[in-house]
């Protein structure tokens, strides 16, 4: 039997190790965070004790995956010149984090190509990440280009575009996907029933092939089909529905991949992790993991 690798988005506030012990509270064995506030350019530097100390946690936690998502400031498609410069400085600074924390993925979203146009776009980001790749000694931290809605000019938002950039970055053993639940079905990638379900699963494993699968991001969506909107919705309330989560739970194909909740957290008087935590796990059918 595999065991249940499930988990959500904490906080690492009052230190890193945090966001292990809160996922230890709700019982989860896998954990997202952020290296440093992922809202400005400033950066963190990661002080030998302070990585020491996340490493003794997560042994004790027994929290097995643990994903960094990204600065959402970094657009690696920027075509202004310092902002591209900036964005590669912050990208290859997380993965240094990353690796220091042993941490084995960090999800990035692709980029945005600003009105330069799709192709351009894409080509900025595959050689972005190669410069990066070039002057980042690699270990054991892989990039995971995350699946978008395609708000704005969002690129990530169709399986070609991603099978792109893994096909163009030169080190495949350093690149893969993460699949956000929201996102594909923002993008209009129909997930509600098994049968759309397993046609888009299809879609994925023919166009990028599930091997690049290294992580989930499960969520509800506040927008419907095709909407190109980034609105994430607690588990079954949103315009996806419960059938397509129980689908996820239950898919052998995915049973080793790492399944990240990034459902609204609420003003704090309702515990909506616990609530989307359980909603997951009443998804599995009796005998096929461990809880
Ligand atoms: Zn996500």
């Amino acid at each position: 039997m595999a065991l249940l690798l499930i988990g959500a988005h904490f906080s690492i506030a009052g230190g890193l190790h945090k966001a292990l012990l809160t996922a230890q509270r709700y019982r989860c064995t896998a954990v997202q965070i952020f290296t440093k506030n992922a809202t400005t350019w400033k950066e963190r530097i990661i002080t030998q004790e302070e990585s020491d100390l996340f490493r003794k946690v997560r042994g004790q936690t027994g929290v097995k995956a643990v994903a960094s998502h990204a600065s959402y400031l970094i657009n690696l498609a920027s075509p202004e010149e310092r902002k591209h410069d900036m964005s590669k400085q912050a990208f290859a600074c997380e993965l240094k984090r990353s690796a220091m924390l042993d941490i084995p993925y960090v999800v990035l979203h692709p980029g945005s190509h600003m009105g330069t146009g799709e192709e351009t776009g894409l080509a900025r980001i595959a050689e972005a990440i190669n410069q990066v790749f070039d002057h980042v000694s690699p270990s054991g931290t892989r990039l995971l280009l995350e699946t978008t809605a395609g708000q704005g000019s969002n690129m990530g938002y169709t399986f070609e575009q991603l099978d792109f950039l893994i096909k163009t970055v030169r080190d495949k053993d350093r690149v893969g996907v993460c699949l956000d639940t929201c996102h594909v079905f923002a993008a209009g990638y129909d997930i509600r029933m098994p049968k759309t379900y397993k046609k888009t699963m299809e879609a994925f494993d023919k166009v990028i092939g599930l091997s690049n699968l290294y992580l989930i991001h499960v969520n509800d969506s506040r927008n419907e089909l095709g909407s190109r909107k980034d609105r994430h919705e607690h588990i079954g309330k949103g315009f996806i529905g419960p059938d397509a989560f129980a689908e996820i739970m239950n898919d052998t194909r995915l049973e080793d991949i790492p399944k990240i909740l990034e459902t609204p957290k609420g003003d704090g008087k309702t515990d909506y992790d616990a609530i989307n935590l359980k909603a997951l796990r009443d998804f599995i059918s009796p005998g096929s993991h461990k809880r």
